[in-house]
């Protein structure tokens, strides 16, 4: 049976810095990381340009198994180097979370994929386990002090740095540290979260270079003293050695899509818990060495768009020139009621259902003023009566829908996308944040949650209020905000599928994150370490004596 594992494997990849010249990138510019990946050294002087053209790729409210964002990610990549258009990818690393959970990788998906699949699904540069010996390190020196000096009178029951590892490890979610007696340190309440939401990894995600990641370490907000001061990471000297260790994980990483488009794939938060966007250095360092720079925010636009529109642009200080939003039949009829199980079959009245769902990403968008085109990923199931119905119902807004074969395809089905892209981001466009950042917090994720999830209210609990207080007292009020949420639904209920209107919105716990620059809002029961599924797709893998990997997706 033909996998995404075995296009990948089967893929001829042409040597690294074969891709990197392509780029401009001269051989001492990169590290080589065996023969098809390497690191970028940095700073990437400037070239042709200071920046080219900015493609995002977002999509609706997703299936369970994701939409086909990256799969039509890397088509549109491969269509615009067909078309001549000088064209470099940038994108997520995967986490192994997803990969060994449910989800699967983020390599894209049939024809349109990133290689090598595998290395960079598991342990690609190394990026991820860099992060998660930073953010722990941190964590080691904080007991170690609070054990031995704690001059600063940091309380324990008010540290709020995290372990983390990039696991879904529902066990750790809780846990006490410290317990065995004296000598074993001072015990106190903890959790782990999963690498993907540290704010180790939003701070490599948002930094600039290496000494922007040195000032929001030393930022970090480790807890509170016995009287409810706030105690950072600068204040107990510990930033250099974090800094050390992400050295080289700070530089992006180059890699290539099956038809060999230069792909730089360089941090990896999600986008339900975290802000979900690349790096700011790797969407940099593409825009200089690019004419089209396409580059995608995870999960639907209500989160990753979001995200990337109100958070990573004004640290990348450039916007997106035009942005595509994946759609597919299965995940429209999913949005209108159907059952996973059932999203084979025609079905216009669950499709016609779940249309809300499309048509209130795009309205959303259009409050930011960017040129939009809607990308229907079609699935071989699709039938003719359904592209129809999306394709009209987008018209009524006066936005195209084109139909891309990417999985099928690769670059070759994905052309007429790539042509219409081309010209969107010939348009002027008068790109607009959602919010300024002078509105208080609780004003901020209100406006997101009333203009792009349709709620009617924002609750705080009783908790969140008090957090409000906190960080208004602190003066952290002008931080923008980053919501987690479920990724399945506009509100805080993964069940509400579609486009719900006038319901409450619920926040339970703010945290804030100094050194990434936000204040994280935790909606409903969204959890920053995510569980196993009953059957993880771990155990459907195989590795034979010669190493080969079956089984993987
Ligand atoms: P997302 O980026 O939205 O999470 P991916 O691009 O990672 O989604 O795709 C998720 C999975 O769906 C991959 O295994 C991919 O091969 C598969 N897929 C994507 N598009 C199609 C399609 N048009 N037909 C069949 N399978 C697809």
């Amino acid at each position: 049976m033909t996998t995404d594992l075995s296009i990948a494997q089967a893929a001829k990849l042409e040597p690294i810095t074969k891709i990197a010249a392509k780029t401009g990138l001269q051989p001492a510019e990169i590290e080589l990381y065996g023969d098809t990946k390497a690191k970028i050294k940095l700073p990437v002087t400037d070239r042709k340009h200071q920046s080219g053209k900015l493609i995002l790729v977002t999509s609706i409210n997703p299936t369970p198994a994701g939409e086909g964002k990256s799969t039509v990610l890397v088509g549109l990549g491969d269509a615009l180097n067909q078309l001549k258009h000088q064209t470099i990818i940038a994108m997520r690393e995967p986490s192994m979370g997803p990969v060994f959970g449910m989800k699967g990788g983020a390599t894209g998906g049939g024809y349109s994929q990133v290689v090598p699949m595998e290395e960079i699904n598991l342990h690609f540069t190394g990026d991820f386990h860099a992060i998660t010996s930073a953010n722990n390190t941190l964590a080691a020196l904080i007991d170690n002090y609070i054990m031995r000096d704690n001059t600063l009178q940091l309380d324990p029951r008010r540290v709020i740095w995290k372990r983390v590892e990039d696991v879904n490890d529902r066990a750790l979610r809780n846990v006490v540290t410290g317990l065995g007696g004296v000598m074993q340190g001072v015990p106190r309440e903890t959790g782990f979260d999963i690498t993907p939401a540290s704010e180790i990894m939003a701070i490599l995600c948002l930094a600039t270079d290496l000494a922007d990641l040195k000032r929001r370490v030393n930022q970090i907000v480790v807890g509170y003293t016995y009287d409810q001061t706030p105690v950072t990471v600068g204040e107990l000297g510990f930033g250099d050695v974090v800094t050390i260790l992400l050295k080289d994980a700070i530089k992006p990483n180059l890699v290539q899509t099956l038809a060999h488009t230069p792909t730089i794939i360089h941090g990896g938060p999600f986008a339900n818990i975290a802000h979900g966007c690349n790096s700011v250095i790797a969407t940099q360092t593409a825009m200089k060495l690019a004419d089209y720079t396409v580059t995608e925010a995870g999960f639907g636009a209500d989160l990753g768009a979001e995200k990337f529109l109100d958070i990573k642009t004004r640290a990348l200080g450039a916007n997106p020139d035009a942005v595509v939003v994946v759609a597919t039949i299965r995940a429209l009829k999913y949005n209108g009621g159907a059952a996973l199980a059932d999203l084979t079959t025609e079905d216009l009245s669950s499709l016609e259902a779940g249309m809300p769902n499309l048509l209130k990403h795009l309205k959303n968008l259009r409050q930011y003023n960017l040129p939009l085109v809607v990308a229907i990923n079609r699935f071989t199931s699709d039938t003719e009566a359904e592209i129809n119905l999306v394709k009209q119902a987008c018209a009524t807004l006066g936005i195209e829908a084109i139909t891309t074969d990417a999985w099928a395809q690769g670059g070759q089905g994905t052309q007429d996308l790539a042509r219409a892209v081309v010209k969107l981001t010939e348009q002027a466009n008068d790109f607009q944040p959602l919010y300024d950042l002078d509105a208080d917090v609780a004003a901020k994720i209100t406006t997101v949650a009333r203009q792009i999830y349709g709620a009617k209210e924002v609750e705080f609990s009783k908790k969140a209020q008090r957090q409000l207080a906190t960080i208004k007292a602190n003066g952290w009020d002008q931080l923008p905000v980053c919501i987690a949420k479920t990724q399945y639904s506009l509100t805080d209920d993964p069940a509400e599928l579609g486009a719900p209107s006038d319901f409450v919105f619920h926040i339970r716990e703010l945290v804030p994150k100094l050194g990434a620059g936000f204040i994280v809002a935790l909606a409903g029961s969204m959890l920053t370490m995510p569980g196993l599924p009953k059957v993880p797709a771990a155990v459907k893998m195989t590795i034979d004596d010669n190493g080969k990997i079956d089984g993987m997706f």
